[in-house]
């Protein structure tokens, strides 16, 4: 089983950002405790822990997770570990802010459990961060870096490419720090424009002119190239990683195992069943403590639908799909353009295939 907190608190919200997230000045971690841990409560006499008793992976997303107090993240880990057994070596990450990651923050995130920061670093670029609405700067990601390694805990770093050419910021320049950084793990994020979004009202006002094709597919290239030089394995679409340093809790997504969100929006998944949270904070809230209604929608995937979605995310890594899994008009198309390879009697995109994958597999 893996289990997923969806912490939704950001100190305010990014120009591209449309996820579930309340923007509070102060956190109210100590209700957020007391809420999420009841929809736990919830889950623990649900039929879902019978093929997957033990936890293997905990994650901490948002939102910002880390402008919960750190003695927060403690409690909620210690009633996990109470209520069930995490496997020895579990991986826990917790995504952070690189202005929020303090020594001691840092070390009490590592007492509790904690094993991997996953940092929004996205630029070091002053002109861009400030575009993005980040609260951080260059010198804080390499600080949030030091301070986490000597807390013990492993480093993801999240960048964005694909900016808008308006913003001043030089990717190639970008990649090198944060390769500099040598942290354990990287994911890519290309932007897009997202209905609602300060971006979406730049864009539609002619302020901002997002990045075209070529800009997108040669940023990603340029990622995929000095990351593999770099010692990486670019092991999924958005994702690369040191040897050994895969993360187990988005791999687990990739290998339809099943995992129990908590929290607004969060969503759950086992088998052919799937169930989402209310998506904003006060909403579930009101209906977590009222003891019912937190449960947006759910749905059950018919055959057909769970094979799509093996077949999706199969092709979304490395380790690719089962050639038959694929019409042999498309395997000989998407070989021929140099956007997948036969191996043996499996079939595995390349890096220019997973520049288009939605459209391959919106084709399937
Ligand atoms: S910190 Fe993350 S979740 Fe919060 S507004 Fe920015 S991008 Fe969105």
């Amino acid at each position: 089983m893996h289990v997923y907190f969806h912490v939704p608190f950001c100190a305010r919200r990014c120009s591209y950002c449309d996820f579930a997230i309340a923007v509070r000045r102060n956190i109210p971690s100590g209700d957020y405790v007391d809420t999420v841990l009841r929809e736990w409560t919830s889950w623990l006499e649900q039929p879902v822990w019978a093929p997957a008793p033990q936890i293997d992976t905990i994650y901490f997303g948002g939102g910002t997770p880390s402008r919960l107090a750190p003695a927060a993240i403690a409690t909620l880990l210690d009633r996990i570990r109470t209520d069930r057994t995490v496997v020895a070596g579990a991986e826990v990450t917790l995504e952070a802010n690189p202005d929020d990651v303090t020594t001691e923050a840092a070390r009490v995130w590592r007492a509790a459990g904690v094993t991997r920061l996953s940092l929004g670093a996205q630029s070091f670029s002053a002109e861009a961060l400030g575009w993005m609405h980040r609260t951080h700067d260059a010198a804080a990601i390499s600080r949030a870096v030091d301070l986490a390694r000597d807390a013990g805990l492993t480093l993801s770093l999240d960048l964005i490419f694909a900016l808008p050419a308006d913003v001043p910021r030089n990717w190639e320049d970008d990649l090198d720090r944060a390769l500099a950084l040598t942290t354990e793990h990287v994911s890519l994020y290309g932007l897009t424009t997202e209905p609602g979004t300060p971006l979406a009202r730049w864009t539609a006002r002619g302020e901002a002119h997002p990045a075209d094709e070529g800009r997108y597919a040669a940023e990603y290239l340029l990622a995929h190239e000095r990351l593999e030089a770099s010692g990486f394995e670019h092991y999924e679409v958005s994702n690369a990683a040191r040897p050994g340093h895969r993360a187990r809790h988005n791999s687990g997504y990739w290998r339809r195992a099943p995992y129990i969100g908590l929290g607004p929006s969060a969503h759950s998944g086992f088998g052919d069943r799937r169930q989402w949270n209310l998506r904003e904070w006060a909403g579930y809230e009101r209906a977590v403590r009222a003891g019912s209604g937190w449960v947006e929608g759910s749905e059950r995937l018919d055959p057909p639908a769970v094979h799509l979605e093996q077949v999706y995310l199969g092709l979304r890594t490395v380790d690719g799909v089962p050639c038959d899994w694929i019409p042999e008009h498309h395997r000989a198309s998407w070989c021929s353009r140099g956007w997948a390879r036969v191996e043996g009697d499996r079939l595995y995109l390349s890096t220019e295939g997973w520049l288009r994958l939605d459209a391959l597999a919106a084709a399937l």
